[in-house]
């Protein structure tokens, strides 16, 4: 056996263990917990909520056990399993450009992917959401979505990916180099036009009318400096009972998106403070500075691509036959398959920056809003997307861009009183 086969191979039993390990970790912490809402919750959410809540996610990470095992068996029957090669043999007899070729290979790929995903999707969204009183989809939507959303993938990914692939085959030993300032074009081209043309195709945005909350939130984006071209209403409850609120946009195309959900649920008060924590993570540049470390990681990972492709050890390792060494569409379909079983174990660090920001973002509100409204507000949102106030601390820190609900408003709570 290859020696990189078998540190694969240790990579993906130890971050699939890992996952089930902390789905268990997770479900037990759960129920445990279950029988008493945590005291600083008490006033406001009743212990049949928070029962429901622990049944909900209870559902949830049980459902994630069959996706953790299908992502590994499905990893493993295309590069060990000879899927790859199946496929890469399939289109050779019908396409000779290795340009050609090469994107029906990932795309195929992708698709079988996808098409795998849509029983566990529909499982949620039919069986849990609705269990739960969420779901506000109809099997129409469902699958519209699903076919504009592949249409969509399609339309803007196959520039990319044929981009790409162009300039790893033509432009020599530092073309990852090139391919990375494209990836960088790519993504600031969908920023920019994901809140104009993205995403209507899947919601309505209207502007916000209610006249009374406009003027609080204008006041308050004045005390904040803060310019948005548009405060709109998402129709979130065509889909589903979560609320939400979100920035999107950067530079001019800045606007802010309530959830129609959230309005109905916040008062005022509440809705001011969600938004300054909101325009918190805008002040302090947290936006900008995901982008440009994303970026910065985008620029290594093409870096260590560049060299992985030159390895005959690379594709033969992965069980992956090639005609010859490079092979771009393979070295390019392998490093995205396997470089999350080598990057998992990563994760708390990336949570544990996410939450420094959602700190910050909360200390912004408390000085510009109220402490006090957050935390209402925060409780309203736990209380009505059915999440667990006691997550497993670990699974937490593996999974959660946000700090587990006490840690959170035990901050906002010491903010209050500074
Ligand atoms: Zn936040």
């Amino acid at each position: 056996m290859q020696i990189f086969t078998l540190i694969f191979l240790i990579a993906l039993i130890l971050t699939t263990l890992t996952q089930v390990w902390l789905s268990a970790r997770h479900i037990r912490h759960v129920r445990i917990h279950q029988d008493r809402v945590p005291e600083e919750f008490a006033s406001q959410i009743s212990l049949a909520d928070h029962k429901k809540a622990a049944d909900y996610t209870c559902a949830k990470t049980r459902a994630g056990y069959l996706s953790i095992l299908i992502h590994a068996g499905l990893l493993l029957a295309f590069t060990l399993g000879g899927g790859l090669n199946a496929l890469s043999e399939f289109w050779a007899n019908w396409l000779n450009d290795p340009l050609a070729h090469g994107m029906v290979l990932i795309f195929s790929t992708f698709f079988i992917m996808s098409v795998a995903e849509i029983p566990l999707s529909y499982y949620r969204t039919f069986v849990i959401e609705e269990q739960f009183g969420f779901n506000k989809m109809t099997r129409a939507m469902f699958f519209t979505d699903l076919i504009k959303q592949s249409a969509l993938g399609l339309l803007l990914g196959a520039p990319l990916l044929f981009c790409v692939l162009w300039l790893m085959e033509k432009m020599g030993g530092s073309w990852w180099l090139y391919a990375w300032f494209a990836w960088i074009a790519f993504n600031l081209f969908v920023l920019a036009i994901f809140p104009t043309w993205i995403a209507p195709l899947f919601n309505k945005f209207t502007p916000l009318e209610d006249a009374t909350l406009k003027t609080r939130i204008e006041q308050l984006m004045n005390k904040c400096g803060f310019k948005a071209s548009g405060l709109f209403v998402m129709d979130g409850s065509r889909r589903s009972n979560h609320g939400n609120a979100y920035f999107t946009g950067f530079g001019k195309t800045k606007r802010i998106v309530f959830f129609d959900t959230l309005l109905a649920r916040l008062n005022p008060a509440e809705i001011e403070a969600v938004l300054a924590h909101e325009l918190g993570h805008f002040k302090h540049r947290h936006v900008i500075k995901r982008i440009v470390i994303s970026f910065a990681m985008s620029l290594a990972f093409f870096w260590i691509l560049g060299y992985l492709m030159e390895q005959s050890w690379f594709y033969a390792g992965l069980g992956v036959e090639v005609a010859s060494v490079p092979s771009a569409a393979m070295a390019l379909l392998l490093f995205f398959l396997v470089m999350p079983v080598f990057t998992f174990l990563l994760h708390p660090i990336s949570s544990i920056y996410s939450r420094k920001h959602e700190f910050e973002a909360d200390a912004y509100a408390a000085r510009n809003a109220s402490a006090d409204d957050l935390i209402h507000a925060l409780v309203k949102l736990y209380q009505d997307n059915a999440a667990t106030l006691t997550p497993d601390p670990l699974h937490s820190a593996f999974y959660d861009s946000h700090p587990p609900a006490s840690i959170r408003v035990a901050h906002l709570q010491s903010q209050e009183q500074a």
